[in-house]
């Protein structure tokens, strides 16, 4: 009996110290010290602003209206299953000068998935996306911002560039915009990268929030222009920090552009 009892217990600590090793450390690794992932770029004037959890099809048209009026490219981290189902809205993100990348196949809490479903996160939601919209994909930002140790290590995951944000204001609970604007306006810096949401659908999110957002963008818009900064997708915030003119040194040249 007494030789049970250790057993168990040995197989108690042998499980406890597994889930520390592959949920626990990564996210201590990324979240708090900072490592492997981008939460901020290089930058004298360039803010990138970014939204997560969509396409959907009650918000993301209204916000896609206000950043077209406010002339604001952004980069949108979906869910690629959401996005296979809003396949115009897709079409119209890219056609308006939007980026896409990818926030995770399901809005899952990626810690706790198998070694398998952590690579459907962002390989599986990368040919989705490749073969339902063409579309080619180089970031990926984990659904909640948390990962685990398959996500660091395995190739299919690092062909992705992992990234999370600078600059995070709650607005996934129904807040005024101006308290949302203030909130931003405290914490952005230039490279900073903003995250926002465009559905209310995600575990945690209150109904209807999404709708402050869409307000807050003109705002939004006029005070990063008042202190003579601009938006610019990701992808471009990370490349223009590598331009010889660009202060963070490096020689990577900029691609031709069309
Ligand atoms: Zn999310």
């Amino acid at each position: 009996m007494a030789m049970f009892g250790w057993i168990v217990l040995w197989l108690l600590v042998a499980a406890v110290a597994l889930l520390v090793i592959y949920a626990g450390l990564p996210n201590l690794w990324v979240r708090v010290l900072r490592q492997r992932a981008v939460y901020r770029l290089p930058s004298e004037q360039e803010v990138a602003l970014t939204f997560d959890d969509g396409p959907d099809p009650r918000y993301t048209p209204r916000l896609l209206d206000a950043l077209a009026d406010a002339q604001i490219p952004a980069t949108f981290f979906v869910i690629a299953e959401k996005a296979a189902r809003n396949r115009d809205l897709m079409t119209r993100m890219r056609s308006e000068g939007h980026e896409v990348q990818i926030h995770g196949y399901r809005h899952w809490m990626v810690p706790f998935l198998t070694p398998r479903q952590t690579k459907d996160q962002v390989d599986g939601a990368s040919r989705l996306l490749m073969a339902r919209l063409g579309l080619k994909t180089t970031w990926y930002r984990p659904t909640w911002g948390l990962l685990n140790l398959v996500t660091l290590l395995s190739p299919a995951c690092r062909a992705h560039r992992l990234v999370t944000w600078s600059v995070m204001v709650g607005d996934w609970r129904v807040t005024p915009e101006d308290v949302l604007l203030e909130r931003i306006l405290r914490k952005l810096r230039p490279g900073g990268i903003i995250v926002l949401h465009d559905s209310d659908e995600t575990w945690g999110a209150e109904a209807g929030a999404p709708e402050s957002v869409i307000r807050l963008i003109p705002r939004l818009a006029e005070a990063v222009a008042e202190r003579g900064w601009r938006f610019r997708t990701l992808s471009d915030l990370a490349r223009s920090g590598n331009q010889p003119d660009g202060r963070a040194s490096s020689h990577i040249p900029e691609p031709p552009r069309a």
